[in-house]
């Protein structure tokens, strides 16, 4: 029997053990193949949902789902985080102890916010990339009276299109609450743009401009100083605030990080193979690896489906692999009940066209949507 083990039951895990069931469903019915998940939770969240969720628009009980509920019942899953990782002797051990074997792994751990990376930021700052900072956020926001917002972002971190989502989704909450005149932004990058991908950056630079958004390019966060509402650059230059919006540097899991796998919890992995530097029959996707491609659920998705494909030819015999092309898709809400998405490969640039209406709706109801996509109905 060829065993499959998937360590991450988020985006990538899920789509890719719901793929993979589809595809083999005979053998899973034959006991020529057993295909297992372990999970660091039972519940499966919906991410890009904490968005909207500072902005008052999604309750959080909305993002959830039975992990269990959105996987094919071939699937054999448990609530047993990975906390050893022996590749030499194809083992992974649970925290319960529970020792899993396998022919092939997929680890899909995803990444977490490290805001203590700079000093004074878990203090000073507010983000959405947990329900509980989401919530304050939004609290933070809705008591906000006027003042000096600065918006300020680490590397790596989730989701590319987060801080100018924020910034656009910011700038129409204080016009819909009449404080426009009463706010100013700031909005900082730590390369010389103000977007990692070229073509969104001249694409946002005259929308930042319409809207009097201040930009300061090259600036990466050093510290910040909690008593005098002000955060330092490692360039030298300096923002006073009274509203820290950050978009917070990130690591990948500790396990990861724990067992050596990658430096910063990123384990290194092959641009279209995905396989782990190194390993033949160890797979990587989604948040974890270290590919310099957006960290996205679009690339997850994508990097999934791919694998799917491979892993199932892999289990039953072998034969031709199928390339990942470094696929990502992602909307940018843009303000205005407006939205645009960026669409690329390792080889084609986005191209974002200008934003509509019909975009912000499709992005509304993907966030439905999501579930089936997920099951691998989409
Ligand atoms: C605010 C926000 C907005 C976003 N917006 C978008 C967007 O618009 N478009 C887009 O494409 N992406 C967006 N993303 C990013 C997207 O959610 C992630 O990139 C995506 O979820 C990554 O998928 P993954 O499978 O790599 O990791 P995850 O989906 O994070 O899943 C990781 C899984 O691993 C489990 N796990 C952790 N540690 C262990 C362990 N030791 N053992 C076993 N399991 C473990 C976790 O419980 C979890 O189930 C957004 C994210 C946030 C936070």
């Amino acid at each position: 029997m060829k065993r499959i083990l998937i360590v991450g039951g988020g985006t990538g895990g899920t789509i890719l053990a719901n793929n993979l069931a589809r595809r083999l469903r005979r053998e899973l019915d034959g006991g020529q193949v057993a295909i297992t998940m372990l999970s660091a939770s039972a519940r499966h969240m919906y991410q890009p949902g904490l968005l909207y969720v500072a902005f008052g628009k999604i309750a959080a009980a909305d993002l959830y789902r039975d992990q269990e509920s959105i996987l094919d019942p071939a699937v054999r899953f448990h609530v047993d985080p990975a906390e050893t990782f022996d590749l030499d002797h194809n083992e992974v051990k649970g925290k319960s102890g529970t020792v899993y074997g396998y022919d092939y792994l997929a680890i899909c751990t995803g990444s977490r916010p490290v805001l203590a990376q700079v000093p004074g930021l878990t203090e000073a700052a507010h983000h959405v990339y947990t329900e509980e900072a989401a919530l304050k956020t939004c609290e933070a926001l809705r008591t906000f009276t006027g003042g000096r917002i600065a918006i300020v972002t680490g590397v790596p971190h989730k989701c590319p299109m987060v801080p100018l989502e924020l910034t656009f989704m910011m700038y129409d909450y204080f016009k819909d609450r009449d404080l426009l005149d009463k706010v100013s932004f700031t909005y900082t990058y730590p390369i010389g743009r103000i977007h990692s991908l070229e073509n969104v950056a001249k694409w946002a630079a005259p929308e930042f401009d319409r809207m009097g958004v201040r930009y300061e390019t090259l600036f990466n966060a050093k510290e910040v100083d909690v008593a005098q509402k002000r955060v330092h650059s490692e360039e030298g230059t300096s923002i006073d605030f009274d509203l820290l919006i950050s978009v917070p540097p990130h690591k990948g899991m500790e396990a990861v990080e724990q067992n050596k796998l990658g430096a910063g919890g990123f384990i290194p992995t092959n641009r279209t193979t995905l396989a782990m530097e190194g390993r033949q029959n160890v797979f990587v996707l989604g948040d974890t690896t270290n590919l310099p491609i957006s960290k996205a659920g679009s690339t997850a998705h994508y990097e999934a489906e791919v694998l799917g494909e491979n892993l199932a030819r892999l289990a039953t015999g072998g034969g031709a692999m199928r390339p990942y092309e470094g696929k990502v898709f992602c909307f940018i809400e843009a303000g205005r009940d407006r939205a645009t998405y960026a669409s690329f490969d390792y080889k084609n640039p986005p191209k974002p066209r200008p934003p509509t209406r019909a975009i912000h709706w499709f992005k509304l109801a993907y966030n439905e949507l999501y579930w089936n996509s997920v099951r691998g109905l989409l």
